[in-house]
């Protein structure tokens, strides 16, 4: 027998999201069909609304509420936005605001730099941070993109057309094992990488 079209629809919509097969898909769903009309609505709503009230910050690509925005690092005069810490992803902005001490500001990529499956510069928004670096003032920039090939890759890339500015270009060193993902490292890791940051070579 098959199910109500509904069922089968949420059913869908649950196996979309990352890690959930279609066994965790059906138990979600039979969870929601179980539970209160007005659960359902609020879990409906709070789908709907990071869609509605969250948008890009439009000074470094982070997630911000539509309300405040330049989001509230950004729009925070104690951060000194002359030094802007390159990331390629929102969930990076917060595992490095966890590790705290980091006091500059951020530019989230979204993505990494990879020609061959479509992202090339457009995609990372790297044509908005060279304007940032160049309407300044701006004197360090530290690309810490994950130290995976595509993070690494993209570190290169952004070294070499931020390299005319002349400013101090720098990436997190130790401590951040290949291949890990920033959003995966306690704190103290972070950190550490963070201090121990080095300028990157230009050739
Ligand atoms: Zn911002």
């Amino acid at each position: 027998m098959n199910y109500p079209e509904p069922i089968t629809r949420l059913i869908e919509a649950f196996r979309r999201l990352p890690g959930v097969g279609p066994r965790s898909a059906a138990r979600m769903t039979w969870h929601v069909l179980n539970g209160s009309y007005d659960d359902a609505v609020e879990m409906a709503r709070a789908v709907v609304g990071v869609h509605k009230n969250i948008t890009r910050c439009t000074a470094c690509g982070n997630y911000t509420d539509t309300a405040s925005n330049p989001c509230p690092i950004c729009a925070d005069p104690e951060r000194d936005a002359a030094t802007i810490c390159v990331v390629e992803s929102a969930e990076d902005v917060l595992a490095l605001e966890r590790a705290g001490g980091y006091r500059g500001v951020y530019h989230v990529l979204g993505g990494t730099f990879n020609p061959a499956s479509g992202k090339g510069a457009a995609a990372i928004r790297s044509g908005e941070l060279v304007q940032r670096a160049k309407n300044g003032p701006v004197n360090e920039i530290i690309i810490a993109t994950n130290p995976s090939i595509e993070g690494e890759a993209t570190a290169l890339y952004l070294a070499e057309i931020l390299e005319p500015l002349g400013l101090q270009i720098t990436r997190p060193a130790h401590g951040i094992p290949m291949g890990a993902d920033l959003e995966f490292l306690d704190g103290d890791t972070i950190a550490r990488a963070m201090s121990a940051r080095r300028r990157m070579e230009n050739k």
